[in-house]
């Protein structure tokens, strides 16, 4: 019964094409799809088995056509498709369902590990980096899946299901797999709702920026504050940036954002010149998106010149990208930012996967510890050696260290014996509405006892 797609699997291996084939990757095209999961259903119908379908979604892959031009996309399509064939054998299935999406049909596995398995290595065949006319592309994917038949018995539930399993993929952070559960409508239908209320958001004034102060830990002052943005939807209330942030990445509105808040946040800075207020730093998140961006640093000098503030106070606070190629247009970008006064450092440090190369490329102002070491280093060993040897080598590097994530006493004692001095958490304050945060700075310093006992 699988002759039909075993068929033209052949097919695509020796690169013809037919009329089912997508003609870019030479994988089967959406109508062929369709006719082989109806075989599929049917076959799994008449032996009592079951069968998975993984929908398959490149991360960012918009920023790529963006950043370095369709030609490279194609390319990179055409690269994961081989791939994709490579990797699964005659008995699984893979089709190009739309411009960075392929369904995937992996067919009889007796159980849910076995699945978890084979989409486990799915999403590993992209940690290796692709090579396209001299750039070294590092591409993450995302994959939903369904299982027949407890998922759906037909075409449109399985779809339906391994659709929102992948937005659950993408909402978790991207570069992994999500198994279809039947609770997540209602998580999905809020992730559909907020997609399409983000456009709205800035013009219905929305979107809040929430500031968080970074400590002396030695002397309670406030060094610097961090920008940190939430969304007061009308419907949802207060929904903070890790629900929407990277449904703002994939639609591209997080330049929309980011212009946003870099203007609210200079805003704020200008009063806070003109009131005299304590002349700290103040940081703000840009996504590896924003980054990449051509105009980014023409942008910014725009926004500041207008605002007549002078660059020293900012900083700017990038996460490690899921796309670490176009880095000579990064490192370009870092280096006009440090150039023109602003500070750049890298954020969560420690989280990703090839953090210490970036030390090395870019020639950072500050790492911003994530908060996971702190959570750990006086209760597991290795975050203890973790924390210190970082601590050790930010400081042989000459790169300044924040401590992210402090919420005990404990824990700031343990890093003062370090010598490491700097940090924010929930023990000096949590991020606060700009009212609350001016207090702060008044005062000049914050109190991490009366804070807890507050
Ligand atoms: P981040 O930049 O690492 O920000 C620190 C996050 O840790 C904040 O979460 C903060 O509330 C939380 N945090 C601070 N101290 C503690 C603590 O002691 N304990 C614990 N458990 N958490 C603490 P938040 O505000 O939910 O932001 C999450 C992430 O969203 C940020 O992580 C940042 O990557 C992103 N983000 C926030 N605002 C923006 C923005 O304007 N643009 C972009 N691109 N990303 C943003
Ligand atoms: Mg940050
Ligand atoms: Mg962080």
């Amino acid at each position: 019964m699988n002759l039909l797609w075993k068929d033209l699997l052949k097919k695509t291996r020796k690169t013809e094409c037919t009329s089912n084939q997508d003609e870019l990757t030479k994988l089967s095209d959406i109508a062929f799809f369709k006719k082989q999961i109806k075989i599929f259903c049917e076959e799994a119908k008449e032996k009592g088995k079951s069968f998975a379908l993984m929908m398959l979604d490149i991360d960012g892959f918009k920023y790529i056509n963006d950043a370095l031009g369709y030609h490279i996309g194609d390319r990179l399509l055409v690269e994961i498709a081989q791939r994709l064939i490579t990797f699964l054998d005659d008995t699984k299935y893979t089709c190009r369902y739309s411009a960075d999406q392929f369904a995937i049909l992996v067919p009889w596995l007796s159980t849910m590990e076995e699945y978890e398995r084979v989409s486990k290595n799915i999403v590993s065949l992209f940690s290796v980096p692709f090579k396209i006319d001299g750039h070294e592309l590092y591409v993450t994917t995302s994959m939903g899946v369904s299982i027949y038949p407890e998922d759906g018995q037909e075409l449109d539930f399985l779809k339906k299901h391994a659709d929102r399993a992948l937005l659950q993929a993408k909402a978790k952070g991207k570069n992994r797999y999500q198994f279809y559960y039947s609770n997540m409508n209602i998580q999905n239908y809020k992730q559909f709702q907020l997609r399409n209320d983000l456009r709205k958001a800035i013009k219905e004034d929305q979107l809040k920026v929430f500031y968080q102060p970074v400590v002396n830990l030695k002397t309670d002052e406030v060094l610097a504050a961090e920008a940190l943005i939430r969304w007061e939807h009308p419907t949802w209330g207060m929904v903070p940036p890790a629900e929407f942030i990277f449904l703002a990445e994939d639609s591209g509105f997080i330049i929309d954002i980011g212009n946003w808040t870099l203007r609210k946040v200079c805003e704020t800075y200008q009063k806070w010149v003109n009131d005299g207020l304590a002349p700290i730093k103040m940081s703000i998140n840009y996504s590896s998106i924003q980054i990449q961006e051509k105009n980014l640093v023409a942008n910014i000098k725009d926004v500041l010149k207008e605002f007549q503030l002078n660059p020293h106070f900012l900083v700017i606070e990038i996460t490690e990208s899921f796309l670490m190629d176009n880095t000579d247009d990064i490192i370009a970008n870092i280096q006009s930012l440090q150039a023109f006064g602003i500070q750049v450092a890298l954020d969560d440090f420690g989280t990703g996967y090839s953090s210490l190369q970036y030390l090395n490329s870019f020639n950072l102002d500050i790492i911003k510890l994530d908060k996971t070491f702190i959570k750990n280093a006086l209760s597991d060993n290795t975050c203890d050696i973790i924390t210190k040897t970082v601590i050790n080598l930010a400081r042989e590097l000459g790169i300044k260290i924040v401590v992210e994530g402090i919420e005990t006493l404990e824990q700031v004692a343990y890093l003062q014996k370090l010598d490491c001095h700097i940090g924010q958490g929930f023990l000096y304050s949590k991020p606060v509405p700009l009212h609350e945060f001016e207090k702060l700075i008044t005062d000049k310093s914050v109190t991490p006892f009366q804070l807890v006992m507050a």
